[in-house]
């Protein structure tokens, strides 16, 4: 069997890329999923060094300058995110199943760095839907959603760079063909 490769997991703002990663964390202890930085404050029961490493935007600016970002950008025009690169080569070298749950910017970046890597863009069952999940969830104010949802727009139509498409009709269901599609491998 060759070496498992890395899956990187983007789409659209509100598509539950988020979710389905947290169903997979609590399901697949065999998958190892990467934990960005990001200068975003922390949401209410989100943990350091486990959802997210947290971190001032000096030393966020200090990790890019030292090459220690696998992919990085500025999501939602608002904060950085990036992920970490070691922890993903260690993953790799130790033949673990990694996964990045990233957005478009940053699946780009690593296509140009890890063409051998398999993207996967999970969509929304309809644009109708991926309105009513941003609003439904509640957690950004009404000029945050209406920039949010022009990204999404921009990044819908980015589905044809992918290797694969999921539809998130129900989270359990993109969970587990995403783990099965990385088991294929
Ligand atoms: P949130 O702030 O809601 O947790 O995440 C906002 C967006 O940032 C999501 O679209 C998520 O995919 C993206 N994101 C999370 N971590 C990373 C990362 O390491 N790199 C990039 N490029 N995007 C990320």
């Amino acid at each position: 069997m060759s070496a498992p490769r890395l899956t990187v997991l983007a789409g659209p703002t509100a598509v539950g890329k988020g979710t389905v990663a947290a169903w997979i964390r609590e399901h697949h202890p065999e998958v190892w999923l990467s934990v960005s930085a990001t200068t975003r404050p922390p949401r209410p029961g989100e943990q350091d060094g486990v959802h997210y490493h947290f971190m001032s935007g000096e030393e966020f600016a200090d990790k890019v300058s030292k090459g220690e970002m696998l992919e990085w950008a500025v999501v939602h025009g608002r904060a950085s995110y990036g992920t970490p690169r070691g922890p993903v080569d260690e993953a790799l070298a130790a033949g673990k199943l990694p996964l990045l749950e990233i957005d478009l910017q940053g699946a780009r970046q690593v296509r140009a760095s890890m063409p051998e890597a398999c993207f996967v863009f999970l969509a929304p069952p309809s644009w109708d839907e991926l309105v009513g999940r941003l609003e439904g969830r509640g957690t950004e104010t009404a000029e945050e959603r209406a920039v949010r949802l022009e990204t999404a727009k921009v990044e819908l139509a980015a589905q044809s760079e992918f290797d694969r498409v999921i539809v998130n009709d129900d989270i359990r269901r993109a969970a587990e063909e995403l783990v099965s599609l990385m088991r294929s491998d």
